[in-house]
């Protein structure tokens, strides 16, 4: 039996395919559309996304693709107020400008190296799940599976299957977006946008291209022209110029929504079929190739026996991030669509002011670029030891402290047999740089190591146990709640 069957080839179902096939397991990918879209959608890649994207080798390609954005400013009521990225504690301290087709592009290629392909112009259609697997029903016939999961985008099908509730709300914001040309003297490493009467936000794309998006006032259902979207920026911007060579026009509406489960049996749900919200801060592909990181490895385990915890922890880890984000970007969205010019007068002076409080930036950069989204509120996380990075948060590079160093972050491995071996412990030493232990948890209950501290780094690169000090017993107990019964020497 086929152990995953991935519904949707977008960012989310190619991520979680390579997350999948890098784990070990056997995968089908289908999509129904033929061809992948050509549209550039999503334009930002965030810092914690191209860290992750790491572990593919796709973060060197990306950014050679892309253009970072290192700055944004902000004009309201004739104020600016720009933000530097610069501070961020990061590799990549920018936002990467960068079409969605051409990261879908890269990550499809990892695919294809990895062993994969999409069979595409085969739709889902239905599903019948029992305790022992899948079923679903495709253009091509039946399929079973151990796992499926609906990453088949806002409109999901595999959502309506499950009969789960999209919960949430469409804005009365109409808005527009356009790929053009911009005959202006725009930064070319800045996002800048214009707050005052309509919002207006250019990303520069690679290639000479901006992304603009806008509001307007009417709701009209005509395609969006040239002239209309050139019209907007002479109003909005300083600039005037002229626009030309558009790549895409269109008018769009926006959703906040998000599923109250993750997961039903043996059915799951990642990236837009879960939560959509507003484009406001670039996060919703992001947060798919999120969830397909988390995910990934989880199901690996669970093929491998882990129990039922493991799994439940995706839903537990991921549905408060997205709840998050769906609250950030509905104040994004409203503040900067604010009509009364009372309260647009306010929200300028706000913004101002803000923006002239570095803790204020900081932490609203750190958000945006997706640094925060650590897992401590996991069931599965231990933490239990003064010292060294925190269990559920994101690792940060060596060293971590003056007394603790993290010696090296590694994945699980699979041995000879096609057994999952962790090889992920990590001795923290007082002194010096220590020793790296590799452990499975049976060996750590037999033979114990010397070691001042202990983290558990889980394949999505979180620390996910920290005990102090080391305590053979406790490790194998968190490790045995963490990622299943010890393996069989
Ligand atoms: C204008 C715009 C700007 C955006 N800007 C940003 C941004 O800057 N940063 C950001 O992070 N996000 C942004 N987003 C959001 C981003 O595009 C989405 O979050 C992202 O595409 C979600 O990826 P996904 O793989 O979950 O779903 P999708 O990309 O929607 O992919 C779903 C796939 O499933 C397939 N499918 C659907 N139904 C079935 C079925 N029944 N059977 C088989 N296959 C099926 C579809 O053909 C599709 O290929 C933007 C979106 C828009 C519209």
């Amino acid at each position: 039996m086929l152990d995953l069957l991935v519904v949707g080839a977008g960012p989310t179902g190619l991520m979680l395919a390579c997350e999948a096939l890098r784990h070990g397991l056997r995968v089908r990918v289908v999509d129904r559309a033929p061809a992948p879209s050509p549209l550039s959608r999503a334009v930002v890649l965030q810092a914690r996304t191209l860290e992750i994207l790491e572990t593919h080798g796709l973060t060197p390609a990306l950014i050679e693709a892309g253009n970072p954005l290192r700055h944004a400013h902000f004009s309201t009521g004739g104020r600016q107020v720009s933000v530097s990225f610069d501070h961020l504690p990061t590799r990549y301290p920018y936002l990467l400008c960068i079409p969605q087709s051409a990261t879908e592009g890269l990550l499809h290629d990892r695919l294809v190296s990895l062993g994969g392909r999409v069979d595409r112009g085969v739709g889902l259609h239905a599903l019948r799940a029992d305790v022992d697997g899948v079923t679903a029903v495709l253009d091509d016939g039946e399929q079973r599976c151990a796992w499926l999961v609906g990453c088949d985008g806002a409109h999901s099908e595999v959502r309506k299957q499950l009969g789960l509730t999209f919960s949430g709300h469409a804005y009365e914001e109409r808005l527009v977006l356009g790929d053009v040309n911009w005959d202006a003297p725009l930064p070319t490493d800045a996002l800048s946008s214009f707050l005052g009467d309509g919002f207006l936000a250019a990303f520069p794309l690679p290639g000479g291209r901006v992304r603009l998006i806008a509001t307007v006032d009417d709701d009209r259902e005509d395609e969006l022209t040239l002239p209309e979207l050139a019209a907007i920026c002479e109003a909005r911007s300083p600039w005037g110029g002229r626009l030309s060579d558009p790549a895409w026009l269109a008018r769009f509406r926006i959703h906040a929504r998000q599923v109250d489960r993750y997961r039903v049996g043996r059915v799951l749900l990642a990236g837009d079929a879960a939560h959509i919200h507003s484009p406001a801060g670039g996060q919703g592909m992001n947060l798919g190739i999120q969830d397909a990181h988390n995910l990934g490895w989880k199901l690996a385990m669970m093929q491998r026996g882990a129990p039922a915890a493991l799994l439940d922890s995706y839903h537990a880890e991921r549905h408060p991030i997205a709840a998050r984000t769906l609250r950030a970007t509905d104040v994004a969205t409203r503040l900067g669509t604010v009509r009364h010019p009372w309260l647009r007068a306010l929200r300028d002076l706000a913004g101002s002011a803000v923006g002239g409080l570095a803790p204020v930036v900081d932490a609203i950069t750190r958000s945006v670029a997706e640094l925060d989204t650590g897992v401590e509120h996991s069931p599965i996380v231990v933490d239990d030891a003064p010292g060294g990075p925190r269990s559920g948060g994101r690792p940060a590079d060596l060293p971590v402290s003056e007394d603790h160093v993290l010696m090296q972050i590694a994945g699980p491995s699979t041995d000879a047999d096609g057994r999952l071996r962790l090889r992920a412990c990590v001795a923290v030493a007082r002194d010096g740089w220590g020793d790296r232990v590799r452990v499975a948890p049976t060996t750590v209950a037999r033979e114990g190591f010397d070691a001042d501290g202990v983290l558990l780094v889980r394949p999505d690169g979180y620390v996910g146990v920290r005990l102090a000090p080391a305590d053979p017993g406790r490790l194998a107990a968190a490790l045995a709640r963490a990622v299943g019964p010890p393996l069989p020497e």
